[in-house]
């Protein structure tokens, strides 16, 4: 029997391979990854603060090594037979499985329309860094889709002083993710900084340097970008004949259909106990799951309930959200001295928080709300409101009850 393969090294797959050793698995561990350079984080891939792309490895060579665990880098997986426990890789190579984590991450969705192969896509460090090495000798950008990286890369760009254009199809950016509330905000923050949005408007045509809109409109722009959204990488669960749907279908434990067979992350599609399954597209999502997995591989029986958390950078503004909040939740809204808290009420539970403020001032905040919301209490609205009334002593007297 062979030790255990992780395919993917992206977040999710390289933290679940360290996690292994942690859990005390000592047989070998395998990490495939398609990328050839050390696995890294792809959050700082669209973040701000600095003026060229950043590679900021996840793990050295060195930490690799001393954790026995062996690196395919650039290696592809072409199949994987579930009934012989083994993975084909597109060189010919054949490697046999104990345990397998899917680890596979998401792909950029893509445009249709003509001239789509003009645009770039963002999402790998070598995606980053053609983009960035084109903008060097380049005034103008379209950014086609304002979800998190089209704003991330909007703010990033004006920094360097390129003219910028953002187009999304639907009325207002950031919609998906970000409360209505903070997202108006970070919209507002963009105007002033010069950024020109085309809203709730299509894309008919990609020339060069210029981009047709369904409307008629013509944004110039000497290099574009999509950045759609994604799509789990499903393709080899699929051929596999595991159940797949929007993700690898997993149970509470992260175990797909084959009980060998675990997925984390990006491309994970993950069981709710009130129902139906949950693909949640995240940095910290992919390292918990991937925490989740790893012991799970390794014998333990673990649910995965982690509360969702994910954050942006824009400018010097910094935003963190806790939870899921819904548009019927009842909003409670915390001033600070340097932004603002939102808590989101369901029934009079506190489900989730979030909080925009300059850099990460309301990191500590969000943490106490985090807890705030797992301990599951129905805090006093007016003392969710009252910047005076210390987070900590509410968790404090929700821990005491
Ligand atoms: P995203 O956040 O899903 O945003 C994509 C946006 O593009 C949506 O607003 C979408 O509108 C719009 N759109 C879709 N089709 C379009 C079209 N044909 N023309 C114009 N606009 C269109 O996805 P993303 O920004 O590409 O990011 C990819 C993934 O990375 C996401 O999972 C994201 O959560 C993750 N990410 C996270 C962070 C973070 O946590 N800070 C940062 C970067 C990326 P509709 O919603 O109406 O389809």
């Amino acid at each position: 029997m062979g030790g255990f393969i992780i395919v993917g090294a992206g977040e999710a797959g390289t933290r679940a391979a360290f996690a292994l050793r942690e859990t005390g698995y000592d047989r070998p561990v395998t990490l495939i990854g398609a990328e050839t350079h050390l696995p890294y984080e792809r959050p700082p891939l669209s973040k701000p603060d600095i003026g060229a792309i950043a590679m900021k490895p996840i793990c050295s060579d060195e930490a690799l090594l001393n954790a026995r665990i062996t690196y395919l880098p650039g290696a592809e997986v072409a199949k994987l037979d579930v009934a012989g426990k083994s993975l084909e890789l597109s060189d010919g190579r054949s490697l046999e499985y104990g345990k397998l984590l899917l680890a596979t991450g998401a792909r950029p969705r893509k445009l249709s329309c003509p001239g789509a192969g003009r645009a770039l896509d963002f999402r790998t460090f070598d995606d980053a860094k053609v983009i960035l090495d084109r903008l060097n000798a380049s005034r103008s950008v379209a950014i086609i889709g304002g979800g998190l990286i089209g704003m991330e890369l909007a703010a990033m760009l004006r920094g360097k002083g390129l003219i910028v254009s953002v187009i999304e199809a639907a009325p207002k950016p950031l919609s998906r993710a970000v409360p209505l509330r903070f997202a108006a905000k970070l919209h507002k923050r963009h105007i002033d900084e010069g950024v020109n949005f085309h809203l709730g408007v299509g894309v008919s045509e990609i020339l060069d340097n210029t981009v047709l809109l369904t409307n008629g409109t013509e944004v110039p722009a000497d290099v574009v970008v999509t950045a759609i959204g994604v799509q789990p990488e499903i393709a080899l669960a699929e051929k596999a004949g595991l159940a797949t749907g929007n993700g690898i279908l997993t149970n509470l434990f992260l175990q797909t259909s084959d009980r060998h067979i675990f997925a984390a992350g990006d491309c994970a599609a993950v069981e709710q106990p009130g129902g139906g399954y949950v693909r949640f597209e995240s940095w910290r999502n992919a390292r918990s799951q991937a925490q989740i997995a790893a012991r799970n591989m390794a014998g333990a029986n673990e649910a995965f309930s982690a509360t969702p958390w994910f954050w942006t950078d824009q400018y010097d503004l910094g935003l963190q959200v806790a939870g899921l909040p819904q548009p019927h939740h009842q909003s409670v809204v915390r001033a600070l001295s340097t932004g603002e808290l939102e808590f989101y009420l369901d029934q009079g539970t506190l489900v989730a928080a979030a909080g925009l403020g300059i850099k990460n001032s309301v990191a500590k905040d969000i943490k106490l709300s985090e807890m705030l919301i797992a301990s599951g209490i129905s805090p006093n609205p007016a003392a969710l409101a009252d910047p005076s009334v210390n987070l900590k002593i509410l968790l404090k007297s929700a821990k005491a009850a």
